[in-house]
């Protein structure tokens, strides 16, 4: 790379900081032992932006967030701030994050390491070496669709009212980015809705076929009912290599897909935006978990979600997949070696502490250079 590239990092609440440090000393590795520099700056969302500015995220962080070229979030929240006012709350800042950014796909993977199948509720060769990604339309469909609201009828009824619609360019460019990322994976796109019983569905369908025949006939495009999808998802999940679908179903097919793995501590995300004119995204990488106050300043916390958010980061926004892969390697040896944090140690083994498995994951490093 010639100019290093501008990442933002938001450790937030709680065990945010404790996970968000490991990821530091993996790049600052890469630095050294990759040649791979970025220019990392480091700034207050949440709870602590509350504590310090009475706001969740300042305009200040907000203007470093859309200049930088990837956002590194950690977690928000905590019982502190449980009573602040709801407009002002530690998650406001994470959702004007998402909105400002203009984040409209929500990458979810579910990926299943070895060592940890037996923490799967499904039977260990059903899940064995899993990985798949969801793309969750984020910002439009039936959580935002007008009209909605629950109206009093005359005969003394009352109706709820949520509206299901999606336009042209809002599935078309969703579509674009699941095509995309399948170029980066195994080649493979399922498309997912309801085209049988919902016209928004049928809409879904013949757009994303359209740009598929347009622009990505290099990528395996296949469509499935969301309701077959979800069964799917338990019977056969090795199946599929990228999921896209809308906000409603994404929702619930990610819950789905994220419960294959068995660990909360161990699921990491991204919120993609548009492609600007160099091909460049706006993109905030994040742990699905939240800020543990339970564990949190003790040294618990399993920071691989944040790890593994951080090598999506690589592999997503700066085409970095030898080091995305060296990273996931790392982390596969490090569990294959029993190496555990306490939310993933079975009985009779005895966890390591956060930095313990931030050790772990660079010594494996270390090893594949060696
Ligand atoms: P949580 O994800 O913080 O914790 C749920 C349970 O999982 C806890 O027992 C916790 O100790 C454990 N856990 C979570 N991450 C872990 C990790 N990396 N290593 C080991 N154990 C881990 O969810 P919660 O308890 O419902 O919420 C706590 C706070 O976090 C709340 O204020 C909530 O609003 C906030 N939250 C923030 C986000 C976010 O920032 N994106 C997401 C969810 C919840």
């Amino acid at each position: 790379m010639t100019a290093n590239k501008k990442l933002l990092f938001l450790p937030g609440d709680g065990i945010g900081p404790e996970v968000v440090g490991q990821v530091r000393r993996i790049a600052e590795w890469l630095a050294s032992r990759r040649g791979i520099a970025f220019d990392i700056d480091e700034d207050l969302v949440g709870g602590c932006s509350i504590d310090r500015h009475g706001v969740p995220v300042t305009d200040a962080v907000m203007e470093k967030a859309l200049a930088a070229d990837a956002v590194l979030l950690g977690a928000v929240g905590g019982p502190k701030w449980d009573n602040v006012d709801f407009a002002i709350r530690p998650e406001a800042g994470l959702l004007r994050l998402r909105k400002d950014l203009e984040l409209f796909a929500n990458l979810r993977p579910a990926i299943v390491f070895p060592a940890l199948a037996e923490q799967s509720t499904l039977k260990r060769e059903v899940v064995e070496g899993l990985d798949i990604l969801i793309v969750r339309e984020l910002t439009g469909g039936v959580y935002f669709g007008e009209p909605r609201g629950i109206f009093d009828l005359p005969n003394g009824e009352r109706k709820g009212v949520n509206t299901q619609v999606y336009t042209t360019s809002e599935i078309r460019r969703v579509a674009a980015v699941a095509f995309d990322l399948a170029r980066k994976r195994r080649g493979k796109v399922c498309s997912v809705e309801k085209m049988n019983v919902m016209e928004s569905g049928r809409l879904w369908r013949e757009e994303v076929g359209k740009l598929h025949q347009e622009s990505f006939s290099d990528v395996e495009l296949t469509h499935m009912l969301a309701d077959n999808c979800a069964m799917q998802l338990v019977r056969n999940p090795k199946q599929f290599d990228v999921i896209v679908t809308d906000n409603l179903f994404g929702d619930m097919l990610s819950d789905e897909a994220s419960m294959l793995t068995g660990s909360l501590g161990m699921l990491p995300s991204a919120s993609l935006g548009a492609a600007d004119a160099s091909g460049r995204r706006r993109a905030l990488y994040e742990p699905v978990h939240g800020s543990a106050p339970d564990i949190a300043g003790q040294g618990k916390a399993n920071p691989l979600a944040t790890i593994l958010s951080f090598a999506m980061m690589l592999r997503y926004s700066f085409d970095l997949g030898t080091e995305a892969d060296m990273i996931e390697k790392a982390v596969a040896d490090a569990l294959d070696a029993g190496v555990r944090t306490g939310d993933i140690a079975g009985p009779g083994t005895s966890p390591v502490s956060t930095s313990g498995m931030g050790d772990a994951v660079l010594e494996r490093l270390d090893a594949q250079l060696a």
